[in-house]
């Protein structure tokens, strides 16, 4: 978009807008309008956003919830204390890991929030911010906004997409301040091990830096239930992670996460947060609470089990064309190198031109995913079967 509000000479738009990356879905986005348009028959892949409604416990805890007037008025910033002991049960039971209500939890209205506005409590202008590649573009807007300096690493799958910490320059990690990880990863769907977050915890250590892990997928996976980094003994002191109800409980709409560690880096991103929002919808909150004690009932656990459908159909029908494909073990994304010879965006182009299905380019997520596309597990069984019929048909 290059038009903004002006009045005379004057354009409304700080310098800083200007350093944000471009945003790379721009033609992706064009093409799958146009398409449309046209009345063409689109198969979606592209969105990273869960199709299926919340379940209907939370939803019914969140009807009950919305006449008790106690949720009518500003909730603490920091959440409710029902919900911070509710984080704290989840926390022990999922991970093993002890947390204080009172100092090592603080509620988000989602957890981009807390991301983005992290950097703005924890760092100085000028500081660096480690940021992997690809990955969630919030954690360099976060660090702009903040007047940080980001630092990419460079993430590759000959290291299975764990970012190489030995590799980062000596001055480099001594002047950062902060390291964005993020496991089970969006766009890649790797997971990381204990060991490599005890690597991780160990760098923290050594160069006073806080790492700030972004686990929205945690409780998204196939096959082993993947690690919190706070697991790592001593975690709590140079880490916070993010969780959000999101992805898990198919709650994006809601707004609703929480952050848990380090207690002065939350105390700090508290104080931003004070001074900008006032805590989430206590009624949410509510239905959160619910949402966190049923985590392990059957509602819940289906939502994981149709993604699993969808994923073999998809992995199944991508062999059966040609593609090598991995099994991802997390999250609702499949990552997958384009045929040989095609760059990502000439990939995701030639599927949406000639099957009308939609994936996106790994380029969008910076230059380290050129060479790959993803597709989201957020199109149902039927669909994604003919989607794969269409991609059966392409030679390359
Ligand atoms: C979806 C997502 C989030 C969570 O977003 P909310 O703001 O909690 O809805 C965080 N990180 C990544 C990598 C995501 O894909």
């Amino acid at each position: 978009m290059s038009t903004c509000p002006t009045v005379g000479s004057t354009s409304w738009r700080a310098d800083r807008l200007g350093e944000l990356p471009p945003y790379l879905f721009v033609e992706i986005d064009r093409k799958k309008a146009l398409a449309k348009a046209a009345g063409r028959d689109v198969i979606d892949f592209g969105v990273g956003d869960p199709d299926m409604p919340t379940p209907a416990f939370i939803v019914d805890r969140m009807a009950d919830a919305i006449r008790e007037a106690s949720c009518h008025r500003y909730s603490p910033a920091i959440g409710r204390r029902d919900l911070r002991e509710a984080v704290c049960r989840y926390f022990v039971d999922r991970f093993g890991v002890d947390l204080d209500p009172d100092t090592e939890v603080l509620a988000l209205i989602g957890s981009k929030e807390g991301i983005g506005n992290l950097p703005t409590a924890v760092i100085n202008p000028g500081d660096v911010v480690l940021v992997p590649e690809p990955g969630y573009p919030v954690y360099t807007a976060g660090t702009v906004f903040a007047e940080g300096a980001c630092h990419t690493m460079p993430l590759s799958e000959s290291r299975g997409w764990l970012p190489a910490l030995g590799e980062i320059p000596a001055d480099v990690a001594r002047r950062a301040r902060l390291m964005y990880l993020n496991y089970p990863n969006n766009p890649t769907s790797a997971c990381a091990t204990k060991s490599f977050f005890e690597e991780a915890v160990a760098f923290a250590r050594e160069h006073e830096i806080l790492i700030a892990h972004d686990a929205a997928y945690v409780d998204v996976y196939f096959s082993d239930p993947p690690p919190s980094i706070l697991e790592v003994d001593g975690a709590k002191d140079v880490c916070i992670e993010f969780h959000s109800l999101s992805k898990t409980f198919n709650m994006t709409g809601w707004r609703i996460a929480f952050a848990v560690g380090h207690a002065a880096a939350l105390s700090a991103l508290a104080k931003v947060k004070a001074n900008l929002d006032s805590g989430p919808f206590g009624a949410t909150q509510l239905a959160a609470i619910a949402a966190l004690d049923g985590r392990t009932s059957p509602p819940v656990r289906e939502q994981v089990e149709v993604y699993r459908r969808r994923r073999d159909i998809l992995v199944g029908g991508l062999r059966k064309a040609g593609w090598s494909v991995r099994d991802p073990e997390a999250t609702f994304y499949l990552w997958t190198s384009c045929p040989p010879g095609s760059d990502s965006m000439s990939t995701a182009s030639r599927i949406l031109d000639e099957a009308d299905v939609v994936t996106i380019p790994g380029s969008g997520f910076g230059a380290c995913g050129e060479g790959f596309i993803r597709f989201a597990l957020t199109v149902d069984e039927e669909r994604t079967a003919e989607a794969m019929q269409r991609l059966a048909r392409l030679t390359w």
